[in-house]
């Protein structure tokens, strides 16, 4: 009587089915690669239930999946998703930026929603897997210093409407056409993240923040967690802020207006103190309020490690009062917010009750900080910089 075993997820049982109608690759930044929705010709899927685990992973045409309209997902938002990209380097290599990153937080967010947990690496291995086999065509060499974004998705897929912890569950990988944003100006991209638009360039992003009674994440929520249920909801405060022409929100939280996050984005400031230090300013991780963004941690990193004999790398939390204070007495120099899909975007404005806090970006439309910041990190993702998070697929 030995109980069945539960299966691991394994990258090494996949089973490859071509797509026999492959598509046409679309030109870059064509008015196709705005909609967001052209993928490449393939996709992972991987099933899993409670009682066999997970089964062999799929690599099979990109396409449609199948549903019953009970879906533990499609009522109770029972899913968890990662944003990661892979380029095309200016040495024709194709990269994943820190994908360990984005694998672990997938776990992590997994767990926060009751979807099953797997290892990281495994899921590594099928996004690697796809690149390998979708890359060469739809990021061709001849096009150095594009992307592609890869969606690693995950949902309850059970047909019971009883609200339980999924017994069976679907784990898939896309990789999707993505507009480059190397312009500023902004709206919502994916998933609400702020996003740069294309030509009308304006001096930085126009941030609106939150009204008191609107609040995107709080203590003992999921905020920190990349699960569906946090976007949605966030959609009307996005709107509102695009009505009124700001590009997205800056997400404040309780009496004290903490700073948190900017849209889909993490959130840095750069200001000068009362006593004349300069320092780089981002909201810590321990109160599980915000996500524990791949693009955050770099910046983190790489400034302490490039920038620290000029700027002091600070984690904690901060108040809209100190920005505006240091706004006032001109010892704000820049801020930024930080994303995989858009990259590092300087903001312009924070309208807070009332008032526009205008912040001046001494280099035209991308503040010094940020500017010296994107240039290390592009180098890494697209191989001008041999690097350990630049890994090559
Ligand atoms: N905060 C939130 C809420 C997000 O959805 C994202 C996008 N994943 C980020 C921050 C930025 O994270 P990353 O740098 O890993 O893209």
């Amino acid at each position: 009587n030995s109980t069945p075993s539960i299966n691991e997820l394994d990258a090494s049982k996949l089973v490859f089915t071509r797509n026999l109608s492959p598509h046409a690759v679309p030109e870059p930044d064509s008015p196709e690669v705005w909609t967001q929705s052209k993928c490449s010709d393939h996709m992972v899927t991987c099933q899993w239930t409670s009682t066999g685990g997970w089964a062999a992973p799929h690599l099979q045409p990109y396409g449609p999946l199948q549903l019953m309209p009970t879906a533990s997902v499609l009522h109770y938002a029972t899913e968890c998703f990662e944003g990661l990209k892979f380029y095309r380097g200016h040495d024709l290599k194709l990269r994943l930026f820190r994908p360990t990153r984005n694998t672990q937080r997938m776990l992590n967010s997994a767990t926060r929603i009751s979807l099953p947990a797997f290892d990281p690496d495994e899921l590594q291995k099928l996004i690697e897997t796809l690149v390998a086999v979708d890359g060469e065509k739809w990021l061709p060499k001849s096009r150095p210093g594009t992307f592609l974004y890869l969606r690693p998705t995950m949902i309850a897929t059970a047909a019971a409407l009883g609200v339980q912890k999924p017994k069976e569950a679907l784990l898939y990988i896309m990789a999707c056409c993505f507009p480059s944003f190397d312009t500023p100006g902004g709206t919502a991209g994916p998933s609400g993240n702020v996003r740069q638009q294309s030509s009308k360039a304006r001096p930085g992003l126009k941030l609106l923040a939150s009204k008191e009674d609107t609040v995107r994440a709080w203590p003992g929520g999921f905020g920190y967690a990349k699960v569906g249920a946090n976007y949605g909801p966030s959609l009307i405060a996005q709107g509102e802020a695009k009505a009124r022409g700001f590009d997205q929100v800056l997400w404040l939280l309780g009496e004290d207006c903490d700073v948190t996050e900017a849209g889909a984005s993490n959130f840095f400031v750069v200001w000068r103190t009362g006593e004349g230090k300069l320092q780089l300013v981002t909201a810590p991780l321990d109160d599980k309020i915000i996500l524990d963004g791949v693009t955050r941690r770099s910046v983190l990193e790489l400034a302490r490690e490039r920038l620290g004999g000029e700027l002091e790398i600070i984690e904690r939390k901060y108040t809209m009062s100190e920005v505006e204070n240091a706004a006032e007495e001109g010892r704000l120099l820049e801020a930024f917010a930080t994303g995989t899909a858009f990259f590092i975007a300087s903001v312009g404005s924070i309208h807070f009750r009332g008032k526009d806090l205008r912040i001046p970006m001494s280099e035209g439309v991308t503040g010094k900080y940020a500017a010296i910041l994107k240039t290390h990190l592009a180098n890494i993702m697209y191989g001008r910089e041999d690097h350990e998070w630049g890994v090559v697929v």
